[in-house]
């Protein structure tokens, strides 16, 4: 069947808005699609006055039975000649939804349109002949349903007046049917007998099949569950352009899905910094030149928003508690169209929205050739077949699963400009994320590392914070005590409104002035600073073997005191992250003069030096330009501060480190952050060790 049929051609009805259920026909022509179509366009009042009447009465002159056949193949002719509009699709209309039955001329032009999104199912009709029962036929329609992923199915067993009404044929069919779908780990939401020539299971049944005590047609499609509107999702504004208008930058796009108001707080993504709607430009602007307060997806509007932050073609404004994923590796089910086969580590052009980038294939699998449903050539796709495939992408974008938003969730694949496949975005993946844990993947972890060394090196440090956190596609933590390096960079990180979980850790040994600070900060910042602490159990332990300031008795008990309240909180407070921000300086000793930029550290974490080639006067003048806050103990003479037992002020000639468990001889004393024996800490920079956490002013790593 191939059937052009439009709500143009139905009877003009009384306006309602019903959910739109798109449902995809699969059926040999010779099942009797036409007949159900034609029965389903009649029986919903679909048809135009009259339409039925004369094609009866035509059938009669040329002495012929009507067959419902005929109504499609009426609307097809109208079509040709241009009557009603050629949609490919059937439109109709149920007691609760609004139906488009999609079809194709076959497998290949059904899948294409499917797998690159053109033509989505919400749901699938399966149409089989009673008289013929399974066929090899039906087990491809079966798999190809289940290969587009259609989430919701009913079988339809057609022509059951050819076998008589049989039912113990019927269930034997039902229980064929039925297993196929296990074997694939699928079920039906229904499997129910017609004759669609008789009009008998469509709408209602007659007393020939009184035996069946399931749906009829209709009310299986009343059943499938419709999919959500565009504007019901989440908010995705792919940026189009960017504009300056007098002193205001507009970033303009249309709403893909989801909606958005003036107020509202969004998530400009990749980079993941927030900032809130001023307003919302349209044009035309409205007669009265008032702006809109809100818009829908569908819209193509401007936004001005609160604070100047970086945006370009390509990022996407997404809502803040529902974001898109920034993907550096996607998987998608693509169906290639270049006359090339794609190959495993081809590079070509992704794109996702607005979004472009170029990618490289990692893995091609699941090959299939859709004319034959068959499987394909591994690691090839040709032209005309359907693959799955993983792209590692050059540098994130914003991009959702087509399952979670399928307005977000496609991709085109172009090389040299001309497009070379399209599909549907199976998984997002943070991509850096993975660089964890093997051989390889750690090697990757400090390519990466020496990467951004390269690129970040020259750059001031509000600029290498900001690429650090858009290039680092994973969880990046910062980490404070509140030390002079730390509040510069908390400061940085407000200023260019990036979403980076700030934490400190609280040993409960803190000065009452820290304490102090950290409430200033969090009002001066408006941000809350997420508090670790230690785990009880280990601090009533400690307690219980070396009393409440056992660490002054010997060198291992401080150190189990610091292992309690510091390292084990830490471990949690960097849990799940790749990045890591700490406020190391190199010239804060001579221990700390080889701490690089980014190094790796034995968690498999980015370490990040923003400042660590800033002198102290560098730093000294940005905190007083910027008018940021500071602990008063400095003016004290208390140069690097943690615990207070354990800090005392120096004098002028003492290292800066001599406040530090000052009865202590060891010079490399260490808090046991950094595992400098460990396999992992012998790669790092010698400054990146436990030292190198103790910083001028402050504990680097937040503790
Ligand atoms: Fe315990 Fe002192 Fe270490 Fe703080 S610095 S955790 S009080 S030993």
């Amino acid at each position: 069947m191939n059937a052009f049929v439009t709500s143009d051609t139905a009877k003009p009805r009384e306006a309602r808005d019903l959910p739109l259920l798109r449902v995809v026909f699969v059926g040999h022509v010779d099942h009797g699609k036409s007949t159900l179509i034609g029965r389903l366009l009649h029986e919903t009042g679909s048809l135009p006055d009259g339409k039925v009447a004369s094609l009866t009465a035509v059938s009669q002159r040329r002495g012929l039975p009507f067959e419902w056949s005929f109504v499609l193949d009426a609307l097809q002719t109208e079509r040709d000649q241009g009557i009603t509009l050629d949609t490919s699709q059937v439109r109709l209309r149920t007691a609760s939804r609004d139906i488009v039955l999609i079809d194709a001329p076959g497998h290949a032009e059904l899948l294409r349109n499917m797998v690159t999104g053109a033509a989505q199912a919400d749901a699938a009709l399966l149409l089989i002949d009673a008289s013929e029962g399974m066929r090899d036929q039906t087990r491809r329609h079966v798999h190809l349903l289940h290969l587009l992923g259609v989430p919701q199915l009913a079988v339809v067993v057609n022509k059951m007046d050819r076998i008589g009404f049989d039912q113990s044929r019927f269930d034997a069919i039902k229980a064929e049917i039925a297993s196929e779908l296990s074997r694939l780990g699928s079920t039906a939401l229904a499997i129910l007998p017609i004759a669609a020539r008789h009009g008998d299971g469509v709408a209602r049944y007659t007393p020939a099949m009184a035996w069946h005590d399931g749906p009829t047609v209709l009310q299986v499609l009343d059943s499938f569950a419709p999919a959500k509107l565009p504007a019901a999702l989440p908010l995705r504004l792919p940026v189009q352009a960017v504009y300056k208008f007098d002193d205001r930058r507009i970033v303009a796009g249309r709403i893909e899905s989801g909606q958005v108001a003036v107020g509202d707080d969004v998530m400009l993504l990749p980079k993941g910094t927030r900032a809130r709607v001023l307003t919302i430009e349209a044009w035309p602007a409205s007669p009265e030149g008032r702006s809109p307060q809100t818009a829908v997806a569908g819209q193509s509007i401007g936004l001005t928003l609160d604070r100047q932050v970086v945006l370009e073609r390509g990022d996407l404004i997404a809502a803040p508690d529902q974001r898109a994923t920034p993907a550096r590796r996607l998987r998608a089910r693509v169906f290639w169209l270049h006359h090339e086969p794609l190959r495993l580590g081809e590079t070509l052009n992704v794109r996702v929205g607005t979004a472009e980038v170029r990618g490289s294939v990692a893995v091609l699998d699941k090959v299939i050739d859709p004319g034959e449903l068959a499987m394909g050539v591994p690691r090839e796709l040709a032209r005309n077949h359907i693959g799955e495939i993983e792209i590692e992408l050059a540098h994130p974008i914003a991009a959702d699963a087509h399952a979670q938003n399928p307005r977000t969730g496609r991709l085109v694949l172009d090389i040299a400009g001309r497009i070379a496949g399209g599909g549907l975005i199976l998984s997002v993946d943070r991509g850096v994320d993975r660089v964890r844990g093997s051989g390889t993947d750690r090697n990757a972890l400090f390519a990466l590392a020496a990467q951004l060394n390269d690129s970040l090196g020259p750059l001031h440090p509000r600029e290498r914070i900001e690429h650090f956190c858009r290039e680092v596609a994973g969880k990046v933590v910062f980490t404070t005590s509140f030390g002079p390096e730390d509040q510069a960079i908390l400061h940085i990180l407000q200023n260019l409104s990036l979403d980076i979980d700030a934490v400190t850790l609280d040993t409960g040994r803190l000065f009452p002035e820290t304490y102090a600070l950290w409430a200033e900060t969090e009002r001066r910042y408006d941000r809350r600073i997420r508090a670790v602490y230690p785990q009880h159990e280990n601090v009533e332990a400690f307690i219980e073997r070396h009393g409440i300031n056992g660490f002054y008795d010997a060198p291992a008990a401080r150190q189990a005191c610091c292992h309690a309240r510091k390292v084990e909180p830490l471990s949690r407070a960097l849990a799940g992250a790749l990045g890591w921000i700490v406020g190391l300086r190199a010239d804060q000793s001579d221990h700390r003069q080889e701490t690089k930029l980014v190094s790796v550290d034995e968690r498999g974490l980015l370490k990040f030096s923003p400042l660590f080639d800033w002198s102290r006067q560098a730093l000294q003048a940005f905190v007083e330009d910027n008018a940021i806050p500071l602990n008063p103990l400095h003016e004290k003479g208390f140069v690097s501060i943690g615990c207070a037992p354990c800090t005392r002020a120096i004098v002028p000639g003492e290292p800066e480190r001599a406040g530090r468990w000052w009865w202590e001889q060891d010079s490399q004393k260490e808090c046991g952050l950094h595992h400098r024996n460990s396999p992992a800490a012998a790669t790092m920079p010698a400054r990146a060790t436990s030292d190198s956490v103790k910083i001028e002013g402050s504990d680097a790593a937040g503790v």
